[in-house]
């Protein structure tokens, strides 16, 4: 389902720090955040060797920037690395969790890890002086969607207590994919926005963020197509404010059958409705 294994190119060194230097070149003093987003793992160090990962942290804080938001698989994370970010600059270190449930993430996702060693991550990282922000993912397949808005509230409770920020990401259909196959044979739907919004909507304990990428495509998640760019202004929208007042007006046609699949789809074989 994912498609990175189609995207990933082997980089030099001297690409990365090319890379980095071409990025960083017009960073202002305006700019406090960076996020790097390797599309893999910063702290693997086949990834991103050790005197790059330092040139980059060094660059960073040369300039002034205040937070780093880096991505890593869990098995990476050690409390040497953890520290020697932090030791720069205050650090956020997002994983991939996807789920708490293993079931779904050894079965629907293949993702390799278990919500044990998550967990254990996400300590080493606080035990680090680092926060922890957590990806999940909103209807891997095989899953129908009320099976998938409860697995996304349940994991939202799960990760709270390891996590300071929760991000969602909908699920979408990735070139060369089984999930493409599938969803080519009607066998799978990428989510409702309706479900996003549940989801956002019952996660008040903590924060949660969610940028709806490729909303009201047919590969990205979708409602209608009529509703479909308020809906995702709304859901924008909430990943700024976190008021969920935002889904109050909110409305269409299209609801009351995004209720009914809820209610029906597993209980019926039949081809998603949109
Ligand atoms: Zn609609």
């Amino acid at each position: 389902m994912c498609g990175y294994a189609s995207e990933g190119a082997p980089a030099t060194e001297e690409d990365l720090m090319v890379q980095f230097r071409s990025a960083t070149k017009d960073l202002s003093s305006e700019d406090r955040v960076a996020k790097i987003y390797t599309s893999g793992s910063f702290l693997d160090p086949a990834e991103v060797p050790e005197p790059v990962n330092s040139q980059i942290l060094d660059g960073l804080a040369a300039a002034g920037v205040e937070k780093l938001v880096i991505e890593s698989r869990p098995e990476y994370v050690t409390g040497e690395r953890v520290e020697a970010s932090v030791a720069r600059i205050r650090t956020e270190v997002a994983m991939g969790l996807e789920t708490s449930s293993d079931l779904v993430r050894d079965h629907s996702i293949c993702k390799g890890f278990s919500f044990e060693e998550f967990k254990a991550a996400a300590k080493t990282v606080h035990l680090g002086g680092g926060s922890v922000k957590t990806y999940l993912l909103l209807k891997p397949p095989f899953l129908s969607e009320g099976v998938a808005i409860s697995d996304a509230l349940r994991s939202a409770r799960d990760a709270a207590p390891h996590s300071d920020v929760l991000s969602l990401n909908l699920s979408n259909i990735q070139r060369g994919t089984l999930q493409e196959r599938m969803w080519m044979q009607g066998d799978y739907r990428p989510p409702w926005l309706w479900s996003a919004v549940e989801v956002l909507k019952n996660v008040t304990f903590m924060p949660i963020i969610c940028d709806p990428v490729a909303a009201g495509t047919r590969r990205g998640p979708h409602n209608c197509g009529r509703c479909d760019e308020a809906v995702a202004k709304a859901i924008r929208e909430h990943a700024l404010s976190q008021d969920v007042g935002v889904f109050e007006e909110l409305d269409c046609g299209c609801r009351a059958a995004w209720e009914k699949v809820v209610e029906l789809e597993d209980y019926s074989f039949g081809a998603p409705l949109f």
